[in-house]
């Protein structure tokens, strides 16, 4: 029962992330003005019910008949299913608000990046330095008693992820003689590895790049299997949403996967 209820938060958290995804590359104000459709009309509380105002108007705006991209209806749903699964897997409060808020600001980086092939700083350096305090005052989060060994583990992580990258970064970039991996990438994973440690960057680069083959791959051969004349694959990819997928898998089941490995 408890876990519709965090269902219907993460839902509405949703909805907030789905402002923010809009919102912060075109530099607006993240809580003003309210949220306005397209043609300029504003939208009544009751219409902007997380994913049930969707699937009632049928991916269709009532003021204009503008259809609403179904993308609004993932990015809730994935965030209240994400907030479940967070919350099934914590053993602390703290733990939860802050496997739940983590998890929230990588879904906004990896959706931003798939729109803009962009990383802000804001969110990156930002989350990395909130990393880095969480660290210091939940050393729970970290599994640790103390606040200073929890930090040391959230600092290492956080130098290993960003030079580790850095390192894939300059190889690849010699051997496809262009820019392969973006200096974003290179903060997100000092982010990531301030939240999750150096055990979690390194799931995050190799567990992300494995996962995302085996989801990819079989969606991209259907693909072409079916539209065989209009698909290319794209010269670029974004790479957030990779990291992103590896940092949430290490999130829910981090633990359990390495325990299964050593
Ligand atoms: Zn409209």
């Amino acid at each position: 029962m408890f876990s519709i209820f965090i269902f219907v938060i993460g839902a509405c958290i949703g909805s907030f992330l789905n402002v923010c995804i809009y919102r912060i590359p075109s530099g607006e104000s993240i809580i003003f003005p309210h949220s306005r459709c397209r043609c300029g009309a504003q939208i009544p509380w009751y219409l902007n019910i997380p994913l049930l105002s969707w699937l009632f108007l049928r991916g269709k705006a009532h003021c204009c008949g503008r259809s609403i991209p179904a993308r609004y209806f993932i990015v809730e749903f994935l965030t209240a299913t994400l907030f479940v699964m967070v919350f099934a897997m914590s053993d602390s409060l703290s733990n939860f608000i802050i496997g739940s808020g983590f998890c929230s600001l990588l879904l906004v980086i990896a959706f931003i990046d798939i729109d803009t092939m962009e990383i802000y700083d804001i969110m990156s350096v930002g989350g990395m330095f909130i990393g880095f305090v969480i660290s210091l005052f939940f050393p729970e989060w970290h599994d640790e008693q103390l606040g200073i060994s929890s930090l040391i583990k959230s600092l290492s992580g956080a130098c290993l992820g960003s030079g580790l990258i850095f390192w894939i970064a300059v190889i690849g970039e010699m051997m496809f003689k262009r820019e392969a991996i973006g200096s974003g990438d290179v903060k997100l994973l000092g982010t990531i590895g301030a939240f999750l440690g150096w055990k979690g960057c390194l799931f995050s680069i190799f567990g992300g790049c494995l996962i995302s083959t085996l989801i990819f791959l079989p969606l991209l051969l259907i693909w072409k299997l079916i539209k065989t004349k209009t698909f290319t694959i794209p010269r670029e990819i974004p790479f957030a949403p990779i990291l992103v997928i590896g940092s949430i898998t290490y999130v829910l089941y981090g633990q359990n996967l390495l325990g299964m490995l050593f």
